[in-house]
């Protein structure tokens, strides 16, 4: 090890920065947020260092540097372009054992900076030793992802139960997997959507209790996979997805994205209509309760958004019912991820001022919309399930005033390997669908924004089969 990473307590330290443009700043910001009281040398200040001036968070010294301004420093940082100041400002350090840091020249430094990822009072540091500081920033970037932006929450409210924990479990291995079970659970969860009060509660009535069994108390996730491309998948969905014990899926799902799914968890498949195997809705509403009767963490994982045409309503309303925690975690519907994936805007500011979601399937198999309604101009219909009623839809936008030539898309698997794309007009979709043989999971896009593709297309997917 190179270097000893540690954690420096700075609050209400003087410290010192020689330099005043933005490089300086970015250091003399870090030093501000962690309460030190910061002094500045420089003949002038750039932009933000006159902010952290003007707002009297720094103290400012329009002088040449000194040895003797390092007295009573905690810190110093060099960071000026004048390199004979900055081997000056390192040596005057060293002879008074002030760390020192002097920004790119670790030859100069008795300390270096790391990445940083802030989930304050949790911090983590990474540092390449200076190998490359691209590769630390790289390495933040992945870490930042990994890591719930509620970990600072979630360690605050874990140290305010840390003497009562430690009252409870006098053992240190069952203390040890108690927190174990809350940090990677239902209540670590509460804390990350926001719902600390009730996590605050639920713990201290865990702890109250003594009854473990309280821990295996089930709760449903009802999570959007999105549309396909699994790299759309949001942060909480991937955790979620990583720790459930049984996760209930549709048909839409991608593959690569069932991928995702911790390996030992169980899998139901719950289908969708136009299938033979599915299940109907209230069996699934029923199974979501038992499962979660069981204590299982159960995820219900649908395509893109549970809330856009996903039936996520119904079932967690089955769920409130019978008194069942249950979160929600939106996905990307397939509307925003097929339109992306197409190089179509839904709206534009010379072409759609708003955009309006449909479905083109109802419960008994007819298309029956409010047509006028949907053929205002200036507006983006984006149907889903609409590939049956193909025919009849077109049929009768037309019928309903929308010219036979307006522009129109069809997105197959959008977002995926084996996305196609078909434009045409509202007069020669049909056509297309019959003659390109399209199949589901197709979306429907209507309006002249589908005339922008031709230039702003970009995914261009190598058809592997
Ligand atoms: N809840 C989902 C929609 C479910 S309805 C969402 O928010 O996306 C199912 C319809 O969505 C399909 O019939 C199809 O019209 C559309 N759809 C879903 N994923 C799609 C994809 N990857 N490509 C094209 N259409 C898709």
């Amino acid at each position: 090890m190179d270097f000893l990473p540690i954690f420096f307590d700075l609050k209400d330290k003087r410290c010192l920065c020689v330099g005043g443009g933005e490089v300086a700043a970015r250091k003399v910001a870090l030093l501000l947020e962690a309460g030190a009281k910061v002094t500045v040398i420089a003949p002038e200040l750039g932009t933000s260092m006159r902010q952290f001036l003007d707002s009297e968070k720094i103290t400012y010294q329009n002088q040449i540097f000194r040895p003797e301004m390092l007295d009573n420093c905690a810190l110093a940082f060099a960071a000026t372009n004048d390199e004979a100041m900055n081997r000056q400002v390192s040596d005057a350090a060293k002879e008074r054992g002030v760390p020192v840091n002097v920004v790119d020249r670790p030859d100069l430094c008795t300390f270096i900076m790391p990445s940083i990822i802030d989930r304050s009072p949790v911090i983590i540091a990474v540092s390449t030793g200076g190998a490359s500081p691209v590769l630390a920033r790289l390495i933040r970037a992945r870490l930042e992802t990994l890591i719930p932006g509620g970990y600072g929450r979630l360690a605050k409210l874990m140290a305010g139960f840390r003497d009562k924990v430690k009252q409870r479990f006098k053992h240190p291995p069952l203390r040890r997997r108690f927190w174990e079970e809350i940090l990677q659970g239902p209540i670590a969860e509460q804390v990350f959507s926001g719902q600390e009060e009730a996590a605050r509660r639920a713990l201290q009535k865990k702890l109250d209790s003594g009854d473990d069994n309280e821990m295996a108390k089930g709760v449903v996730y009802l999570v959007g996979g999105g549309p396909g491309d699994p790299d759309l998948l949001t942060f909480r969905a991937l955790r979620l997805m990583q720790q459930a014990d049984v996760v209930v899926h549709d048909r839409l799902v991608s593959q690569a994205v069932l991928d995702l799914i911790r390996r030992d968890a169980e899998r139901i498949y719950a289908g969708k209509e136009r299938d033979d195997h599915a299940l109907p809705q209230e069996d699934i509403n029923q199974l979501l309760v038992r499962l979660a009767k069981e204590g299982k963490r159960v995820v219900r994982l649908k395509g893109g958004d549970p809330f856009i045409f996903g039936r996520g309503g119904e079932e967690i309303d089955t769920l409130a019912a019978e008194g069942i925690p249950f979160q929600v975690v939106p996905g990307i519907t397939a509307a925003g991820g097929c339109a992306s994936y197409a190089g179509i805007p839904l709206t534009h500011r010379d072409y759609a001022q708003s955009v309006a979601f449909v479905t083109g399937h109802l419960q008994d198999g007819s298309v029956n919309l409010d047509w006028k309604a949907l053929v205002k101009p200036r507006q983006t219909i984006v149907i889903y399930m609409g590939l049956h009623g193909i025919q009849v839809i077109c049929r009768e936008l037309i019928a309903h005033g929308m010219p036979a030539s307006m522009p129109a898309a069809l997105v197959q698997q959008g977002t995926t390997p084996n996305q196609r794309v078909f434009t045409g007009t509202l007069e020669t979709l049909p056509d297309i669908v019959e003659k390109s043989d399209v199949k589901a999971p197709t979306l429907i896009i209507v309006g002249e924004v589908v005339s922008l593709r031709e230039k702003l297309r970009w995914f261009e997917p190598t058809h592997v089969n």
